[in-house]
């Protein structure tokens, strides 16, 4: 029986997608594509914005364009934070909590191969939510495929216990809980055994994984970077007061972790900070990066703003503005605020106007343009070590991948070349990747930053 899964928002659901594929598959179940007729559709939800609700909920009725007899499970922080709305829409029959994504497959298997009652579509719609704030083991399983990735997303983390005012994924995730280390690295094992390349570690506040047993993150990542085989490590979003020396230095030495850290940023002004009940100032922000670059040469740097938090005036975003401009991000991802039901935020007036707002993110967006070409300039007729994913670049057709510092590179070669860490030299910007060399299929070593 073939059953499709559709995923929206983070690494952390995409890996909580990819663990229901693996224990459906177990279950005898054919995973098929999102555009695919299927007996059974998983929807795995965001609600980090409205226009997250809005996709969350079309997913739902394209299942159904496809397949309108079929079981519709809708899971995630959307169906987690408004189960009774999440009923209401037309066509869903179970609503499935984010602390019950792993009984999906013995669900689907109940509701579809039982023989007293042959499953049959009906205005019903079951709920399975348990309480995601209640003390829970939180273990992850080991995954086999990543709808068909080379990177293979571990979630060492879950929850988190920060109070960001604008954030709705405390409430859907619940509090802060780390998988054990000896579990992380048999999942690793497993999927770098399985044939995965990059191991991107994730979470929903990962770096504060361990805190609950005094064990450190850094500590975690030591590990697994001393683990043996042909394969690199990438970090996921980190907190800035999560970034320990341990493993700024552990970056600046390992050539098997990838020079690249994305620190969320939000603001750049104290007092919008301090609304967003973010854990650092600006100074803080400043100085954590600051000692990042200074450790790690050729570091890719990103982050999220948010533009247009009440409050934000001209100066405030100003502010935003001017750190932004001084420190050597290589992308950014912006967004206007949105207020967010059942946040603090959301009781504060939404009173910056769509307009500044819209302003406000193009002004950011251009500048972080400009930083990401000059970031991308700075590594021509260089070496680096690129990782060729398995789908090809649909405008030009060469092969396509990243840097260890996150450069999006396309390189022309065979298929052979998929999957595979190769040499490249950095040849010309295009657009937002740049074309590279292929120098050599060369898993021996990571190169970082002979020039040619
Ligand atoms: S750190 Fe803040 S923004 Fe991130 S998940 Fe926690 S509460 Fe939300």
């Amino acid at each position: 029986m073939k059953v499709a899964c559709i995923t929206l928002g983070c690494r952390t659901n995409q890996h909580d997608t990819a663990e229901m594929q693996t224990l459906l598959e177990r279950e005898g179940f054919s995973i098929v594509g999102s555009r695919e007729k299927a007996a059974a559709y998983v929807i795995n939800t965001c609600t980090v914005t409205q226009r997250s609700d809005t996709n969350s909920r079309l997913a739902v009725k394209k299942s159904l364009a496809l397949n309108p007899d079929a079981l519709v499970v809708f899971t995630g922080c959307y169906a987690q934070l408004n189960p009774d709305e999440a009923s209401q829409i037309d066509g869903l029959d179970i609503v499935l909590g984010n602390a019950d994504k792993l009984k999906v497959a013995d669900i689907i298997r109940k509701k579809l191969a039982s023989r007293d009652r042959p499953w049959r579509k009906s205005a019903a719609v079951e709920v399975v939510m348990s309480d995601i704030h209640k003390d829970r083991l939180f273990r992850t399983i080991p995954v086999r495929n990543f709808q068909g990735m080379t990177k293979a997303f571990i979630k060492v983390q879950t929850g988190c216990d920060e109070k960001c005012s604008f954030c709705t994924v405390v409430k859907a995730r619940g509090k802060s809980l780390s998988d054990t280390r000896e579990n992380i690295i048999r999942n690793i094992k497993q999927a770098v055994a399985s044939g995965f390349k990059e191991i991107t570690l994730t979470g929903i506040n990962m770096g504060t994984w361990g805190m609950e047993r005094n064990e450190t993150f850094s500590s975690l990542v030591r590990d697994i970077v001393e683990l043996p085989g042909d394969f690199r490590v990438r970090l996921s979003s980190i907190n800035p007061m999560e970034i320990d020396s341990d493993l700024i230095q552990l970056i600046a030495e390992t050539e098997k972790l990838c020079s690249h850290l994305h620190i969320p940023l939000q603001s750049g002004d104290d007092a919008i900070l301090k609304a967003m009940r973010r854990n650092y100032n600006r100074r803080q922000y400043f100085e954590v990066v600051q000692r990042a670059v200074t450790a790690i040469p050729r570091l890719g740097l990103g982050a999220d703003v948010i533009v247009g938090f009440p409050g934000e005036t001209e100066e405030k975003f100003a502010n935003t503005r001017a750190l932004i401009e001084q420190l050597p991000f290589s992308y950014l991802h912006v967004f206007s605020y949105s207020p967010r039901r059942g946040t603090e935020a959301h009781q504060i007036k939404d009173d910056v106007p769509g307009n500044i707002k819209k302003q406000r993110n193009q002004n950011l967006t251009q500048l972080a343009n400009q930083k990401s070409i000059k970031f991308r300039e700075s590594f021509l007729k260089q070496q680096e070590t690129a990782l060729l994913e398995n789908q090809r670049d649909a405008k030009s057709g060469w092969l396509k991948g990243h840097t260890g510092n996150y450069i999006p590179v396309i390189v022309e070669g065979c298929d052979s070349l998929k999957n595979s860490m190769v040499a490249v030299t950095l040849q010309k910007v295009c657009g937002h990747q740049v074309a590279a060399g292929c120098i050599s299929q060369s898993p021996a070593h990571f190169v970082r930053g002979d020039s040619s």
